[in-house]
């Protein structure tokens, strides 16, 4: 999760100089942050931003299949063409794989690349009132594809939309206008990132075993582990990212 990649970014390369610095991406191949301190990284949303001194902002984002990996500083850097930045200091070196984005920015231009974002579910300035009133701005828009957009609450993937709305009972095909207890599914669906934004790659959604399963992401024509309905599966939206939704047809009609 990013949020749990922002962190440990942020223990691996916070309040240190950086002594390696390298962008293998064309715009910024020969941008140089050596010797700059790294204040710190957030995330936003899916988006996570590295301050160093100086002003400046390493924005990068992972998109489907980016990753950061922390290692032990010293050595020689992997040749790995799937690496597009590494940023390392004495101790600890980050080697970022297959980023989505990587660009370097005045600090004080970050709202450029974040700004279009609604309340982040895991951010210190989360405003449930005004998510909700973004999700509701467009009643006719698909409760799960209206959940995924990042511009009306940022931080929810295909699998806690999935989760959320099989919790809830609610169709990820209903119009957001028509879903009784909104501020309920918003609610539900900040706590289980919440629940989970330690975690590595698993979920733990209610009743179903710690950290190991799912109640319908990821589980299509499997049988619902409630009523036995095999779980469908279908694309949602129009969206640049891939979208895909989980559901059973009888523990959420309609
Ligand atoms: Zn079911």
């Amino acid at each position: 999760m990013v949020w749990r990649t922002a962190r440990r970014l942020d223990e691996a390369l916070a309040g240190r100089a950086l002594a390696c610095s390298d962008f293998r991406v064309p715009r910024f191949a020969t941008t140089d942050l050596t010797g700059r301190t790294v204040a710190g990284t957030v995330s936003r949303g899916k988006h996570l931003l590295t301050r160093v001194d100086g002003g400046l902002t390493v924005h990068t984002h992972l998109r489907m299949d980016g990753s950061w990996r922390i290692r032990p500083a010293g050595g020689y850097l992997p040749r790995d063409h799937r690496i597009r930045l590494v940023l390392g200091n004495d101790v600890q070196q980050a080697l970022g794989y297959l980023l989505g984005i990587v660009e370097v920015l005045p600090t004080q231009n970050e709202e450029r690349v974040v700004g279009h974002l609604g309340p982040d579910l895991l951010g210190p300035d989360w405003d449930a009132a005004e998510a909700v009133r973004r999700l509701q701005a467009d009643p006719g828009r698909p409760v799960g594809e209206a959940l995924l957009d990042q511009r009306n609450l940022a931080g929810i993937g295909n699998l806690y939309q999935a989760e959320t709305l099989f919790l809830r009972g609610v169709s990820p095909w209903r119009p957001i206008g028509t879903v009784d207890g909104l501020p309920d599914v918003v609610d539900l669906a900040r706590r289980l990132l919440d629940a989970n934004k330690e975690r590595v790659g698993q979920v733990t959604t209610g009743n179903v075993a710690p950290g190991r399963e799912t109640w319908v992401h990821g589980r299509a024509r499997r049988p619902c582990r409630r009523c036995g309905t095999p779980i469908r599966k279908a694309s949602l939206g129009t969206a640049p990212e891939q979208r895909i939704t989980f559901w059973c047809p009888r523990c959420q009609p309609g």
